[in-house]
């Protein structure tokens, strides 16, 4: 006997149902809903809710020394626009041999498949060296913060492989880029519109500094990330047309696809900085909203 598709889709489909876009990130309701899945076949879990309505689940199956996890995030990026999905995207509608819905993909197909990998284990006593860990994850989609709560609480310990089933074409990935999420506030002077010369403008100072935050992208390049990006995902200032702006921030997306360039890039624009800030006109300064190391297998298999 083998896992089947009738193991698998009828959990997909419950947690499609089950909405976890992220913001807000609110997983409880999928993963007590895994929580009770397992615990049908004898498998009892353990649930980390590190802050109200996101949630980790743990379960384990085997009794090896050394361990391997199955892991999947639970939360899902925004449906955004309803009317504009071929099918509703909490349907769950099967649809020429496709399922539809938020999350299908990235990554509620392979969470039912580790349940499902679990279930099977469980239920046919499988001999097996190692422990089998199934880790579902909150806040993947913003910050990765479940991921760091489970690692925290030492699930790594004695863990030699861990299997992540994010969607990759089935094709093995051994290698993720690394983030490095920086916020860039600009302090100008606000003065009439019809006299700018009075005021310090925080839109042209941002900008001015836009091009130069593009040259902290190290050139490196990896053998199978590629080289690392930038992308300035949002800016915001000003308040009226004829009013110069006082104010202006941006929020800049570095990929690192090796995790010494996190500090390169660091020190680049600490550089930008000073430099626009030796000018004596607009006040520019900076914030490291969130940077996550890069990753690389020791493995060099494919
Ligand atoms: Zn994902």
């Amino acid at each position: 006997m083998l896992i089947t598709e009738n193991d698998v889709i009828p959990i997909l489909k419950d947690l499609i149902k089950l909405k976890t876009e992220n913001p807000p990130g609110l997983t409880i309701d999928a993963i007590k809903y895994l929580e009770k899945e397992l615990e049908e076949c004898g498998i009892s879990s353990e649930i980390q809710e590190y802050s109200e309505g996101k949630a980790n689940l743990i379960a384990e199956y085997g009794n090896g020394e050394r361990s391997i996890i199955l892991t999947g995030h639970l939360d899902t990026v925004p449906a955004g626009d309803e009317n504009k999905w071929k099918f509703p995207p909490f349907g769950s509608i099967e649809d020429d041999g496709k399922i539809y819905g938020r999350g299908s993909t990235d990554m509620k197909g392979a969470v039912a498949a580790f349940i499902a990998v679990m279930k099977y284990l469980k239920e046919n006593n499988v001999k097996i060296s190692k422990k089998i860990i199934f880790l579902g994850t909150s806040d993947e989609e913003i910050g990765m913060d479940g991921a760091v709560v489970a690692k925290e609480s030492g699930i790594m310990e004695n863990c030699d492989f861990v299997i992540i089933g994010e969607p990759t074409e089935l094709q093995i990935a051994i290698a993720e880029k690394g983030t490095l999420w920086i916020k860039v506030e600009v302090e100008g002077q606000s003065a009439h519109g019809s006299t700018p010369h009075l005021g310090i403008n925080a839109i042209d100072t941002a900008a001015k500094i836009i091009p130069l935050m593009k040259t902290a992208v190290p050139d490196f390049e990896h053998k199978i990330l590629g080289k690392s990006t930038l992308n300035i995902g949002k800016i915001e200032g000003g308040t009226l047309i004829n009013v110069v702006p006082e104010y202006c921030e941006f929020k800049c997306d570095y990929r690192v696809v090796a995790e010494d360039l996190r500090g390169q890039i660091k020190e680049k624009i600490e550089e930008i900085v000073k430099f626009v800030n030796e000018k004596g006109e607009a006040k520019v300064s900076t914030e490291i909203m969130h940077e996550i190391q890069a990753i690389s297998s020791i493995f060099s298999f494919i």
